[in-house]
């Protein structure tokens, strides 16, 4: 997340970067870590050890019938296995391949463009795409949304790609045409990349260069036209969104029958240099930092995610998921810490709340873990992530991390409320 004193790396202004550059094609790295999220109903499965031979593009699950899964990136060994948790406690296993350098792809994706083969592959695909929405009898799918631009500051990935693969975006929305039957499909482009959208197939449109106009409820407000109820998802107003990187993996994918294992990420050093990388899933950090000469010292700050809205990540072993769109190191001299110091009323995360939220009693009740309260009569459920009121916010008051919390404790209290009904 950042905050005031990033930003003494430059001057501050909330515009997405919008100049792309090229990215830097890594080398298959000696080993990959990939997170196996554990099966929400326990269940554990014995359908992976340490020892078995894996090829790149092989379907990794706990079990054979197992919802939860990881692509391999690489062919090799698995050498170790251990559990993790991850953002918020959620339980994964952490399975570590070591590379044989040569890639032997499996054959099981099948190039027959499908919900079915989606749901099976696609999941782990760069950008993290979803299409659990499109099976779900509850929610009528009735757009895509395929967003060209990156969603947090700095960051160029998805930019980068509309740029330079158009191509194979115009493959991912015909095959998100056939396996969804969802005929509008819209994409959403700086100014500047108007002409390269227009090659796609999808409704172009252009959303502004200013934070956060590229988050997802912003897009449906300000491009759709529509407002998302407190408390919806976009899935739930019919709408899904996937990445410009994600539609393109999509299309490259169907086209070659050879599911995509590799991630493109905008590496920010200390100096607030940025450089696209393209590197397997799973490559460790450390690796990538290296290959971008990005050197990390005790008490620096790793962030896996944008400057605005990622997670501190606490080892330089993790590996690049599929979500890992930035990977920002700042220097422990330019980290803002958080605070416990006290509101002082100022009311600047109020002012720059897009969506007008009084944040100064919503972080009392969340300060105080009344979640319910909060949600109740100060509209948690309206927060649409985008962190500004931390960057804001003169006591340093860790508020978007207090909000991602109280989300998180709300999700659990209405899981337990549904298994006793
Ligand atoms: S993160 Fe903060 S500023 Fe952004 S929508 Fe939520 S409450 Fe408002
Ligand atoms: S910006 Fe921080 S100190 Fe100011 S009103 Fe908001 S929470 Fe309180």
């Amino acid at each position: 997340m950042i905050k005031r004193s990033f930003l003494g790396l430059a001057k501050p202004r909330l515009q997405y970067s919008v100049t792309v550059g090229t990215v830097q094609e890594l080398p298959v790295p000696s080993k990959v870590i990939l997170l196996l999220k554990e099966p929400q109903n326990g269940g554990r499965g014995n359908g992976l050890k340490v020892g078995d031979s894996v090829k790149t593009g092989q379907r990794l699950s706990a079990s054979p019938e197992g919802v939860e899964y990881v692509i391999s990136s690489v062919t090799g060994t698995i050498s170790d296995m251990a559990p993790y948790v991850g953002m918020l406690g959620q339980k994964c296993k952490a399975i570590t391949i070591d590379a044989s350098g040569q890639d032997d792809w499996d054959d099981s994706f099948n190039k027959e463009p499908t919900l079915d083969a989606a749901l099976k592959f696609f999941e782990y695909a760069p950008g993290n795409p979803s299409f659990k929405a499109f099976t779900d009898p509850e929610k009528s799918i009735s757009a895509i949304v395929i967003n060209g631009m990156d969603q947090d500051l700095l960051l160029t990935a998805n930019q980068y790609v509309v740029q330079n693969e158009a191509a194979d975006i115009k493959g991912g929305v015909d095959a998100l045409k056939k396996m969804t039957g969802v005929d509008r499909i819209v994409i959403t482009v700086p100014d500047n990349l108007v002409q390269q959208a227009s090659t796609t197939g999808a409704d172009v449109k252009s959303v502004s260069a200013t934070y956060p106009s590229s988050l997802p409820h912003m897009i449906m407000k300000d491009v759709l036209g529509e407002v998302v109820l407190a408390g919806d998802s976009v899935e739930d107003a019919g709408v899904v969104f996937m990445s410009a990187e994600a539609v393109a993996a999509l299309g490259a994918a169907f086209q070659t029958g050879q599911p995509c294992v590799t991630k493109i990420v905008t590496v920010v050093g200390k100096d607030g240099k940025t450089t696209n990388v393209r590197t397997r899933i799973g490559t460790p950090l450390k690796d990538v930092l290296q290959a971008c000469n990005v050197s990390l010292n005790d008490r620096d700050r790793l962030i896996m995610g944008g400057p605005m809205t990622g997670a501190a990540a606490h080892s330089e072993e993790l590996g690049v998921e599929p979500g890992t769109d930035g990977i920002v190191v700042q220097d422990e001299t330019n980290s803002a810490q958080v605070t416990d110091y006290p509101c002082i009323n100022c009311g600047e995360c109020v002012r720059i709340c897009p969506v007008k939220i009084p944040v100064n009693m919503l972080v009392r009740f969340l300060e105080g873990r009344f979640y319910e309260d909060a949600r109740a009569l100060y509209d948690l459920d309206c927060c649409i992530e985008c962190g500004l009121c931390s960057y804001v916010c003169i006591s340093r008051i860790p508020i978007f991390q207090y909000i991602k919390l109280g989300k998180y404790e709300l999700s659990l209290i209405e899981i337990a409320e549904a298994v006793n009904e």
